[in-house]
């Protein structure tokens, strides 16, 4: 049965690994476009002040007007700040560089975690329709991410296929169990996703076993390839599903929203 006291709404996922360039970005775009492309309609924020999601999609610095910076700290109305992308069913707020000072902007504010979670209520009120709302969070355990975690239902981890990769990962579940004791005692992990995976690479190998050992379940049976398609795509400013739909990596990406999709009906009927 369903639980009646979940509003119905979009499902809210922070994609976070406070390492940097371990496929965040990458993962949110891709598993974005993969899930737009099964008809669901999805809603990326842009959370990193690098803004690499937004340009990534093809959004200009000069139409990046109402971004997720106003939307944490100002009264912005969404339908202003929700922009559409060039894939259908793919919408997106964008960040610019602004957004780095909120950190310390949002210090002295006694709602500083909860920001992001306040702005998207009208979201989650199913207003707009969404099926999906993924957050890239920027390399960090800072104020951002745990403001994606507080108005998050699950996070979705991406781990790098190398040397040291679960590293770090016990910073990263101990971030998730204070925001569980801090204000969102429901949030779930939704999985870790092995990223640049490479198969004829013994540490590759190695880094699965490692993470299939200690995380069980916890790991998507998908793995993301390293594909040099993929690294490619955001100057062309798409999605690699996109820029070249038959490439490897774009056969991955479409593979883990299945499985999302897959485990998303099955936490419904358990919960
Ligand atoms: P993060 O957001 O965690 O910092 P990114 O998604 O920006 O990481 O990825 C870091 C770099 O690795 C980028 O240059 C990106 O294009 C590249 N990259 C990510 N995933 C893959 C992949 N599967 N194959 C090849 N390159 C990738
Ligand atoms: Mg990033």
């Amino acid at each position: 049965m369903s639980d009646p006291t979940r509003p119905i709404g979009p499902k809210i996922v922070a994609v976070a690994n406070q390492k940097g360039g371990v496929g965040k970005t990458t993962t949110s775009i891709n598993l974005a476009a993969a899930l737009a492309e099964q008809g669901r309609k999805v809603l990326l924020v842009d959370l990193d002040p690098q803004g690499n999601a937004s340009t990534g999609l093809g959004i200009e610095v000069d139409d990046r007007i109402l971004t997720t910076y106003e939307l944490l700290l100002e009264d912005v109305d969404l339908n202003e700040a929700i922009l559409p992308t060039a894939v259908e069913n793919l919408s997106i707020i964008p960040a610019t560089v602004d957004l780095s000072s909120a950190d310390l902007e949002l210090i002295s504010n006694e709602k500083r975690s909860f920001l992001l979670h306040d702005a998207l209520r009208q979201v989650q009120m199913d207003a707009f329709g969404f099926d999906y709302v993924l957050v890239d969070c920027p390399p960090s355990l800072n104020l951002l991410t745990v403001n994606a975690m507080i108005a998050a239902h699950s996070v979705l981890v991406p781990l790098q296929s190398e040397f040291f990769a679960l590293e770090g990962l016990s910073q990263l579940m101990l971030t998730i169990r204070e925001v569980r004791q801090s204000g969102n005692k429901d949030l779930r992990i939704e999985g870790v996703v092995l990223t640049m995976y490479d198969q004829r690479n013994n540490l590759s190998l190695q880094v699965e076993q490692d993470a299939r050992d200690n995380l069980g379940d916890l790991v998507f049976k998908t793995v993301i390839p390293r594909n040099v398609r993929v690294s490619e795509a955001p100057s062309f400013a798409m999605p690699v599903l996109n820029y070249d739909p038959a490439s490897r990596g774009a056969k991955a990406y479409r593979e883990l929203a299945m499985e999302f999709i897959r485990n998303n009906a099955r936490q419904k009927v358990e919960a």
